[in-house]
C-alpha cells in the first residue's frame, strides 16, 4: 500500500495527492499554497472568488491579481 502525501487546496479546499508518484496540484509560490489539478485547469479564465478564498489569502498578506472579469487570476507555472 502507498502512502500519499496529502496538500489541501486553498480553493476548494480538498485534499489531493502531491506524492510520491502523484502529484494531482501544484505550489503557488505567489500564494504560498497548493491548489489541486482540478481546480488550476477548470480556471483558465479566472476564480469567480468566494469570501472565504479570499479571506484565506487576505491571512496570508497576499493580495490576489484581478482581471478585467473581476476574477482573481491563477499565477502560472512558476510565478
Ligand atoms: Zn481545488
Amino acid at each position: 500500500m502507498t502512502t500519499y502525501n496529502m496538500q489541501t487546496c486553498i480553493l476548494c479546499q480538498q485534499d489531493f495527492r502531491f506524492g510520491p508518484n502523484a502529484y494531482d496540484g501544484r505550489y503557488v509560490r505567489a500564494w504560498d499554497d497548493m491548489i489541486c489539478r482540478s481546480c488550476d485547469d477548470g480556471n483558465h479564465d479566472g476564480i469567480v472568488a468566494d469570501d472565504s478564498f479570499l479571506a484565506r489569502l487576505d491571512a496570508k498578506g497576499v493580495t490576489p491579481e484581478i482581471n478585467d472579469s473581476g476574477w482573481v487570476v491563477i499565477p502560472s507555472r512558476g510565478s
